[in-house]
């Protein structure tokens, strides 16, 4: 029987990590401390003999004991709103807790595969983003809890790998979204899908010219079960290539959500917010095999369903 280990699987992808895993057969522990994971993500879990769940902060040594296949450390706030509230907490789960991720590794004899963030790129120079590339981080910033926790992260998992021969693997996740991403979380596709259901209008900070690219969370969890097998211990980015300003993701939101006002700048551009993001998936598309296969439009969908349903508009 394979065993699998997903640290912060009460979170929007952990959650949906932990449905695939069990769906592959596998045994599953998830570890969450609830910081902004949520037990209803695990609730349709409760009685299933092969999913146990223990509520633990990793930042402290994880009581799990007996081998393992794999851990998967999805463990940490990632919303800028999320991480600006709690910096502390952000700069402890991605430092001691990516360390004690590592040492269950270790223990367990299984692969740790870390996510890492396309926000190691910080507000990107390059474009679209290789992996080789270092990037441009503020390390005062605002978002520096999180860019240069995910940075260190990066650091101490090869380090591992150099010094302990522990396996790694290590996927850079760019804007993910879908069912059970918190409606509040304060990331843009929630806010304008709430905002397009309400009929309201779309907040946008700064002019919108800004760009993102978003990768449905389905297309993800199938990305980090190919890299847990055939990644090669270096950084790869997964998310999807479809960049849109958003400006024009305001559009596709009125149009699959069929409702929504205008768009209107509510204030300036956040403090260091990426102007633009892509991933380059050369070396995904190469070393794994895998690409996302859901447009946009597609993955809005349910994702809009799944929030209706949270706002008792359905
Ligand atoms: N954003 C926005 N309106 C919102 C929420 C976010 O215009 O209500 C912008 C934000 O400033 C950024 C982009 O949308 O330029 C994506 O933000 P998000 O918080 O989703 O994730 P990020 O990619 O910045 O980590």
């Amino acid at each position: 029987m394979s065993r699998a280990i997903v640290l912060g699987g009460g979170g929007f992808v952990g959650s949906h990590l932990a449905d695939r895993l069990l769906r592959e057969g596998m045994d599953v522990v998830v570890v969450d401390s609830f910081l902004t994971g949520r037990k209803k993500n695990l609730a349709h879990l409760a009685g299933n003999q092969r999913f146990r769940l223990v509520e633990h902060d990793i930042c402290q040594p994880i009581p799990v004991t007996g081998p393992a296949d794999v851990v998967f450390n999805m463990a940490s706030p990632a919303s800028p709103m999320d991480y600006a509230r709690m910096p502390l907490e952000t700069l402890e789960v991605g430092s001691a807790g990516t360390r004690n991720a590592l040492d269950l590794a270790r223990r367990a004899g299984a692969t740790l595969v870390h996510a890492s963030t396309s926000e190691v790129y910080g507000d990107p120079l390059q474009h679209p983003q290789k992996e080789s590339y270092f990037g441009n981080v503020n390390p005062v910033g605002p978002r520096a809890c999180y860019d240069e926790a995910k940075r260190y992260a990066e650091a101490i998992v090869t380090s591992y790998a150099r010094v302990h021969g522990t396996k790694v693997q290590l996927a850079r996740i760019f804007n993910t979204y879908g069912p059970r991403m918190r409606v509040d979380d304060g990331r843009v596709i929630p806010a304008f899908a709430a905002q397009a259901i309400a009929g309201e209008d779309f907040t946008v900070f700064g002019d919108g010219s800004q760009t993102r690219s978003f990768c449905y969370v389905d297309d993800l969890v199938e990305g980090f079960l190919v890299l847990w097998k055939k990644g090669d211990g270096m950084p790869i980015n997964l998310g999807n290539e479809g960049e849109f300003t958003l400006l024009e993701l305001a559009d596709v939101m009125r149009r699959v959500a069929g409702s929504g006002g205008k768009v209107r700048s509510t204030r300036p551009l956040p403090e260091n917010d990426p102007k633009q993001r892509r991933p380059d998936l050369t070396r995904a598309r190469t070393i794994l095999g895998w690409e996302p296969k859901v447009p946009l439009e597609q993955g809005l969908r349910p994702t809009i369903a799944y929030f209706r349903e949270e706002l008792g508009r359905a």
